[in-house]
């Protein structure tokens, strides 16, 4: 578990950021006493905002906030008149009663951090608060999520994940089967990063899949569950002959629910081509080396196997080319 907008890039965790924004305000922030408040206030101007946070021993937090580049204008002539121009712009009135209480320590500054949200969980680890998600600090929801993720985390650690199977049955990550293959349809596809074109029909897809699971030491499923509209995802880690070897499936479901198209998106390239290798070995030369193009696909994005006309073997690592069926 991972605490702390700035901990993950340094530390050992590199997730990835799936939503970046571009905003980021800075703020001052002094502790005053004997400031009469009786709960939170907050206030906006023009291009500024401000607020007063009650805390503990009489004393209450006075905030000003703007953007960087009017925050360092400002700054250029003392800290003290940007916190006190700042004041005044978002909120006139507070001036006279926080430049009349005692400061109870000096001006802290703060230079902001555009938003991002992280991949925040894998086999293994989670990211808690700001290292999984940070929000400017204008929300005021930083603690309250960081809090409640680490509840949410505390309550989790030592239940079983779950995920949901292809059949909507809902089961604990280890009791997980990919009961999709029981349920193809005549002409499902599959095609991925170790194969190099497209293989059809049921039964040569149940073989692959069923051939490629059985390299697998162990196998450890981190998400399964319905996507989309017509669409189901499996995000798994796998051992091939010790090797770590990730997964992300996407199948799409034909109009019966059965599976209709099935794309493996393996890493890392080392093991990738190792099992590369050796479902080539397999199937060499057997029908199942397909070359066969899919059949149409009602998907607009779908882009047979890129074999541009040019027979190539579906099946990785094999170089014969013989169609199936
Ligand atoms: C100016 C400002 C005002 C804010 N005002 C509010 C507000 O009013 N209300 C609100 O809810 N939220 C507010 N927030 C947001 C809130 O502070 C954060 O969202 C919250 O503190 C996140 O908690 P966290 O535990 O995830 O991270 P942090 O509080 O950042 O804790 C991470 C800890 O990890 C430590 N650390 C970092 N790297 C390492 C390392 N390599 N090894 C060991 N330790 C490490 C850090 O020193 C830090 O103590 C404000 C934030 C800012 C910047």
């Amino acid at each position: 578990m991972v605490h702390g907008c700035r901990f993950v890039g340094k530390g050992r965790v590199r997730a990835r950021v799936i939503r970046q924004g571009i905003s980021r305000s800075a703020v001052l922030y002094r502790y005053v006493a004997g400031l009469p408040t009786d709960g939170y206030q907050w206030a906006y101007g023009a291009g500024a905002g401000a607020g007063l946070i009650p805390t503990n021993d009489g004393q209450t937090c006075v905030f000003v906030s703007t953007t960087p580049e009017r925050m360092c204008g400002l700054r250029r002539y003392g800290v003290e008149h940007a916190f006190s121009e700042l004041l005044v712009q978002a909120a006139p009135t507070l001036r006279d009663p926080v430049v009349t209480a005692t400061p109870a320590g000096p001006i802290r500054g703060w230079g902001g951090v555009p938003g991002y949200l992280r991949r925040c969980w894998g086999a293994g680890w989670a990211l808690v608060g700001d290292a999984g998600y940070f929000k400017d600090p204008i929300t005021t929801h930083g603690m309250t999520d960081a809090m409640r993720d680490a509840e949410l985390f505390s309550a989790e650690e030592g239940t079983p994940t779950y995920v949901t199977r292809f059949d909507g049955v809902r089961v604990p990550a280890t009791d997980y089967q990919p009961v999709w293959v029981t349920n193809l349809a005549d002409d499902v596809t599959i095609e991925g990063s170790a194969m190099n074109g497209v293989a059809q029909g049921a039964e040569a897809v149940r073989s692959i899949v069923t051939y490629i699971r059985s390299l697998y030491d162990d196998q450890e499923f981190n998400f399964a569950a319905p996507y989309g509209e017509n669409g189901f995802l499996e995000d798994y880690t796998a051992w091939v002959r010790g090797e770590q070897l990730g997964n992300v499936v996407l199948v799409t479901r034909n109009a019966a629910g059965q599976a209709q198209r099935v794309v493996a998106n393996y890493w890392p390239r080392t093991t990738l081509l190792l099992v590369s290798r050796l479902v080539g070995e397999h199937f060499g030369g057997t029908p199942t080396a397909s070359t066969s193009p899919p059949a149409p696909s009602s998907d607009p994005r779908y882009k047979p196997g890129g074999t541009r006309g040019r027979p190539r073997s579906a099946v990785p690592g094999s170089h014969s080319a013989t169609r199936a069926r």
